[in-house]
């Protein structure tokens, strides 16, 4: 991964926005800017370079991962071992202002940090620079995903042969996530949803010991986590003979996320894509029953920007990789969704692993 690049754009973000340096503390940002996995990490970038400060525990894995930053071993707090750093060599007498990142820091942290500093450095809350980066993936970001979309897509088989009225959700989820694992998952990129029957109308049903009814759907949502990067998908599948209104509904959330599909290109909005999948969905007067946006970014983490949702500006750019994953619940009764992942091309976008998502009817 591109560590030097990336650590250079954003030490030109920095000049731009007028911080003298930024304390990166959320982990997966981290992990971006100089490839460390550990659990406790605070890198301080800044125009003399950048340092990752750790905790004993990551000696030699630190050493092993980071590219494009020096290594500093504490024995207290990673971020605490930064701010002291920065007070020990700070000389002059006009104050430097260092970014933090708003929604990793806690309070509590924040004022420890303004204490070591008294004054010298003040804290501000940067912009999300990093987060903005990472929404626009490269190459090689978009081979892992690809990879991870593969492992993820293959579970989906795991279920239809599982899924049996009377077998629990759980032992279903189990088996897809025996499967990721031995397929080379470090891990599920969230707990695994299974959501039968009437718990189908719940958006995020976690597998649970309820059984497989006789008759009904069944909403699967499963992703994998492959080389760090996450995949995500959802399918849903019908036990026994669909009537006609479970075709119906069916139909619809397909014809939905099919019209999102379509619209996805570069200067396309992310509530332009949701307008898609909310038109259709409105035109079958189902748009009530829809309840949450119709996708997000994906990669380092399961949810990142772009959001798909009403009244969201972003434009769409090639390199993005996003999910669309409309859905209709019907409380007490029963609720499908379907989701892909796409990446937004030059011209459109392709979907990953696509398949035909006729309704499969065990
Ligand atoms: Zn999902
Ligand atoms: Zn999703």
């Amino acid at each position: 991964m591109d560590h030097a690049g990336r650590l250079s754009r954003l030490r030109s973000g920095l000049d731009e926005n007028e911080f003298d340096s930024l304390l990166v503390t959320h982990l997966p940002n981290v992990h971006y800017l100089c490839g460390f996995t550990g659990s406790a990490a605070a890198l301080l970038v800044s125009d003399r370079g950048s340092i990752l400060f750790t905790d004993g525990r990551y000696r030699t894995q630190a050493k092993e991962e980071v590219s494009g930053a020096s290594i500093v071993i504490a024995g207290k707090s990673p971020a605490m071992a930064a701010a002291e750093w920065l007070g020990a060599r700070r000389r002059g007498s006009s104050p430097l202002t260092m970014g933090v990142e708003m929604e990793s820091l806690t309070a509590g942290m924040r004022s420890r940090l303004q204490a070591v500093l008294k004054g010298k450095t003040r804290l501000r809350s940067a912009p999300p620079l990093i987060e903005r980066a990472r929404m626009v993936k490269d190459a090689a970001e978009i081979r892992c995903i690809r990879r991870a979309v593969k492992l993820g897509a293959s579970l989906f088989g795991i279920a239809r042969k599982t899924i049996r009225p009377g077998v629990s959700e759980v032992e279903v989820a189990a088996a897809m996530e025996y499967a990721a694992r031995c397929g080379g998952a470090e891990g599920m990129s969230f707990g695994t949803i299974l959501a039968s029957g009437k718990r189908s109308a719940i958006v995020h049903g976690r597998a649970s010991g309820a059984r497989i009814p006789r008759r009904g759907f069944v909403v699967c949502d499963f992703g994998v986590i492959l080389t760090r990067y996450c995949s995500d998908r959802t399918r849903t599948v019908h036990v026994g003979r669909p009537s006609e209104e479970a075709r119906q509904l069916y139909e619809a959330v397909l014809e939905a996320q099919q019209a999102a599909i379509a619209v996805v290109r570069p200067g396309v909005t992310a509530g332009e894509v949701d307008g898609a999948a909310r038109g259709v969905l409105q035109k079958r007067k189902l748009t009530r029953y829809f309840t949450h946006s119709t996708g997000h970014g994906l990669g380092l983490e399961i949810h990142e920007a772009p959001r798909l949702a009403y009244g969201q500006f972003q434009k769409l750019e090639p390199g993005m990789v996003i999910t669309i994953e409309p859905g209709a619940y019907i409380p007490g009764k029963w609720g499908v969704r379907i989701e892909d992942v796409v990446v937004v091309t030059p011209s459109g976008c392709e979907v990953l692993m696509p398949t035909d998502k006729e309704l499969v009817i065990i």
